[in-house]
Parts: structure tokens; sequence; C-alpha cells
């Protein structure tokens, strides 16, 4: 028997699924902090049973708790950070409507695939090397976020520090079709625009009236005309809200939108976000004012996210695998780590589809060539 065969690690990709199953089976709406701490509590317990040296960074405004967690081994220099979250978009009660459920490959769940698939994998990962008595030349983080999907506020700082002690991140969003990564993802904004009319009996007074809904409309076909898909800028109204329950009679004095921005760059995020900033109102006796600006910096294919790349790519083919690489309009906590210019590479989690949607769910069979990916990238890297 050869040094790599004998070497071969054994992973059992079913001891792997039910990992992810007692994971997804505790819900985690963003919002709740205290249902993301029961998780939390949970892979504390779990990563502190294998040695690891955790920190637990207290939730505010609501949300749940921030977990680190470091190897005893590979001092105390930068190493591997890995990230994941444990929250979720799915309220409480959607695994009562759509449960933990195998089908064939496919296996579905609140969660899953976005991303508790990935983040199990990692910590699968790191316990196969303890239970083999091996370490990695690296010291290896991992750092659990509460609030991903709803822009990380609260661990924003947490990461950003842990990113910067890092020499690699590797983030365990799902994977992309054909085994893909993410060595790319697009700024994002978020904006929150008021129109203020003035509100007028519909019937007896209605040229008295300035109608907020009628302005916000015209606003709205202007944001969205700033949409260039040649150039990567998307914009999106996605929320909008005027008036009341039975206040069809009322000329609305007040309504609000959410704006989505997408860029591709940093000087094409300035620019819109500018653009944006500076929309004003189109009708007479309006007023409008626009709140918000960048969540996310972009995260662009830098010299250290294409060398973390060219390594992955490296210990994918020694595994017979390719890995192609993906650019994607979806951000993650990966963009904070990437605009630090510290070598990043996302999309190494579980593969799959529907991240968000009803059809969520992992493929069982990219369990185990993905543990292996991971568990080559944790070994090789120096
Ligand atoms: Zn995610």
């Amino acid at each position: 028997m050869t040094e790599s065969v004998r070497n071969e690690p054994r992973i059992d990709p079913h001891e792997i699924l039910d990992g992810i199953r007692e994971w997804v089976e505790v819900e985690t709406p963003s919002a709740d902090g205290q249902a993301v701490n029961v998780l939390v509590d949970r892979v504390q317990a779990q990563v502190a049973q294998l040695g690891m040296t955790v920190d637990r960074f207290p939730g505010r405004d609501g949300f749940g708790d921030t977990l680190r967690a470091r190897s005893p081994w590979g001092g105390e220099g930068p190493g591997i950070l890995v990230l994941a979250h444990l929250d979720t978009v799915w309220d409480k009660g959607t695994l009562g409507r759509r449960p933990f459920t195998v089908d064939g490959d496919r296996v579905y769940g609140p969660g899953i695939y976005d991303m508790k698939g990935g983040g199990h994998l990692a910590y699968y990962a790191y316990r196969h090397l303890v239970r083999q008595g091996r370490e990695t030349p690296l010291p290896i983080t991992f750092l659990f976020v509460p609030e991903e999907e709803v822009g990380s506020p609260t661990s924003r700082a947490h990461i950003e520090a842990a990113a910067r002690e890092a020499r690699y991140v590797l983030v365990l969003e799902p994977g992309r079709t054909g085994n893909g990564v993410v060595t790319s993802r697009k700024a994002w904004g978020r904006f929150v625009m008021t129109v203020t009319g003035v509100s007028a009996h519909a019937g007896s007074g209605h040229e008295h009236g300035r109608s907020a809904v009628v302005e916000l409309s015209r606003q709205i076909l202007r944001i969205e005309a700033m949409t260039d898909y040649a150039r990567g800028i998307t914009t999106n109204v996605g929320v909008i809200a005027a008036g009341g329950p039975g206040r069809g009679n009322v000329v609305p004095a007040l309504a609000t939108a959410e704006i989505d921005l997408r860029a591709p760059d940093e000087a094409t995020a300035d620019e819109m976000v500018g653009r944006i900033l500076a929309l004003q109102a189109i009708g007479a006796d309006v007023t409008v004012t626009v709140e918000g600006g960048l969540n996310r910096p972009p995260f662009v294919r830098h010299e250290g996210v294409a060398r973390l790349y060219g390594l992955a790519r490296q210990a994918a083919a020694d595994l017979g695998m390719d890995l192609p690489e993906t650019a994607t309009g979806g951000v993650s906590d990966g963009n904070f780590a990437a605009a630090l210019g510290v070598p990043t590479l996302d999309g190494l989690g579980v593969l799959g589809a529907g991240a968000h949607a009803e059809h969520e769910h992992l493929l069982f069979s990219s369990l185990e060539p993905r543990t292996r990916l991971l568990l080559r990238l944790f070994e090789s890297l120096t």
C-alpha cells in the first residue's frame, strides 16, 4: 500500500448527512437570535469537544452570537479562516411544512443548501483530521456567523478582524453547477426611498393632494432604468409601501420603497451609489429622500483570489475533479474578506440548488467529494 493510499481519508457521507440533519432541524431565522443561539450552543459544544479554543461574542439588536473556534495546532501566526453562517432565510415553522426529506440523490430541508450543509462539511472535515490524529501546516479558525442573510450587521467586525489575521479565507457557501466554486461577487447596496406628498380627500379635494404613490411610481421606473446588464449593474425595487387598508379614498402623502443595487467593482458601485442618493423629486410639491449605501463591497477576483483558486484547482485535480470558477451577483461574508485583499475562495460548500427557494436541496453525491476537497485544502495550504 502506498503512502498516499494509506493516508486516503475514509469519509462516510451517511454520517455527514446525519450531522447536517441535526443542524437543519434546529430552525434559525436570522432575526430570531434566541433560535439561532440554540444551534450556536450545539455547534459550540461540538467544536469544543474536538479540542478547539472557542470564543463566543454576544449578539446585539436581537441577533444571535458569533462563534469563533481555533485549532490548538499551527501556532499563533496567520492561518486558514473558514466562514460559515448558521442562520437561514426561513421562518420558524418552515420545517413542519417542508421537513428534512431524502428523495434519491436530493435531500431537502430549509437552509440545507444555504448553508448548513457547507458549514457542517467544514466541521466534519476538521473532525476527520482529529479522529485520524492529523494536524495541518496552518492553524484553522472557524467563524460561525448568526445573521449573514440580513447583511451580517453585528458579525461584520468579527469577520473582518479574523480575515485580517488570516492567510487564506475559505467560504462554505453553496457550490455551483458542475462542482463550481465562486471567485467573484458583486457589491451590494441597499437603500430606502421615502416620498412625502400632500394628503387629500380623493373625492372632495383631489386637486389639493399631491400623491406620494404617483411620485414613487415615476421614481421606480427611473431606478429600474439604471439597470445595465452589459456593465453588470442591476437595480431592483423589491418592496413598496403606501396608504393603508381601506384608504383607497385618500390621496396618499407617504410612500416608501426598498432598493437593491448590484455592481461588479468599486468604481461602478461608487458611481451608482452616488446616482441613487442624488435622486430628486420629479413632480411638484413632493419631497424625495434616499438613505442607504453599500452593505457589502465587491468581491473582486484579485491576485490573491486567483492564486488561491489555482491552489484549489490543483488540489481538486489531484483528486480527479474539475473545479470551474463562477462569478455571481449574490453576496456573502466572502465579500468582506476579499475586499481586505485576503486570498478568498467561496462556494466550497455542498452542491445542490434552490437557495432561498422552496425547492432548496443538496445533492447527497456531493458530500464525500466536497469533504475530500476541503480536507485536501486544509492539508495542502501553507
Ligand atoms: Zn448563504
